[in-house]
């Protein structure tokens, strides 16, 4: 099978390896293109627009963009995949955009013959690296079927979360739920120091009681905690405050659009944009615990 892949950054260009690995033929595309040299030096065919990835006629296409306006902006139009494929072809965007963009798109993208599938995904780059990623899938399930090898390639959980449009649902709740948890955690662990006890100390009882969550249990935002956590190495690396800003939007705004409120998810969307306001936009989400405490 002929795979082509568009958006080869930090998770689509492990992704992409990790195709190439499992013997798939693949073409790839990007803005960039040391990206797409890359690749190529690994067996990808190298392709220098989105027309010549097109022209080399794949049976299924991932797209694996930073957000909504440029998955519209790859797939829409005279110009875009949807109208310039000639033959259907299977499009898998695990971009992670709203809802209401992913069903649009697959809406058009049907209507011109293809099929779309929404194949959002969790566990980051390192997860991207070692094939371990979650993908969660909006799509019919005899679709899902049909490329499930092809995401078996790269992830190792893969779940239908139903039509169109719903693997993104699942992606915006999860990680809205995530922002709020990291938010409430970053609190509690404050206010028990600044009220005397030993951070350590504290996150061992919440662990162990009913405020045990992955923030604080994987990922606790105290300094020193957790050895290997981001917040014992000055919060590099991990999950960046501004790609969680975007998830709350993404949930805040499909929220708006279907007047369901998310009075939680809005007032920690509010903290990560105040926390990017401060210049600490690069900083994994958990150094959101800053706003508590004193320099
Ligand atoms: P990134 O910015 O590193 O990569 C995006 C790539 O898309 C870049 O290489 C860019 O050149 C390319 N691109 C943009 N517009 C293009 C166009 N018109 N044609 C061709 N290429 C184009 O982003 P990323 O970290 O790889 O994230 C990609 C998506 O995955 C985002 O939606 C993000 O929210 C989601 N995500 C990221 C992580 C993470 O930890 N980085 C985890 C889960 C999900």
């Amino acid at each position: 099978m002929h795979i082509g892949f568009l958006g080869l950054g930090n998770m689509g260009s492990p992704m992409a390896s990790n195709l190439l690995k499992a013997g798939y033929q693949l073409s790839v595309f990007d803005l960039s293109s040391n990206a797409v040299s890359e690749l190529a030096e690994k067996g990808a065919q190298a392709c220098a627009s989105v027309q010549a990835l097109v022209a080399a006629a794949p049976d299924v296409l991932i797209t694996m963009l930073p957000a909504a306006v440029h998955v519209k902006g790859v797939y829409l139009g005279s110009e875009g995949l949807i109208e310039q494929l000639s033959q259907p072809t299977y499009l898998i965007d695990c971009s992670t955009i709203d809802p209401h963009s992913a069903r649009e798109v697959a809406k058009i993208a049907k209507e011109a013959g293809h099929t779309m599938l929404d194949a959002p995904v969790s566990g980051g780059t390192t997860g991207a690296q070692a094939a371990t990623l979650t993908f969660m899938v909006g799509a019919a399930a005899e679709d899902l079927q049909h490329i499930q090898p092809i995401l078996q390639a790269m992830g190792k959980n893969i779940t239908h979360c139903g039509d169109s449009g719903n693997g993104q649902v699942a992606k915006v709740a999860n990680n809205m739920l995530l922002g709020i948890s990291m938010v409430g955690v970053a609190e509690a662990m404050a206010l028990g120091v600044a009220l005397g006890m030993d951070a350590k100390v504290l996150a061992g009882i919440i662990n162990t009681s009913s405020g045990r969550c992955w923030s604080s249990e994987i990922n606790n935002p105290y300094p020193d905690v957790l050895e290997n956590a981001p917040a014992s190495r000055g919060y590099s690396g991990g999950f960046g405050s501004d790609l969680m800003l975007k998830d709350l939007g993404l949930a805040t705004e499909a929220a708006r659009l279907s007047k369901q409120p998310v009075m939680l998810g809005a007032a920690a969307q509010q903290l990560y944009q105040a926390f990017s306001l401060q210049g600490h936009g690069s900083l994994d989400f958990s150094a959101i615990i800053k706003l508590y405490l004193k320099e």
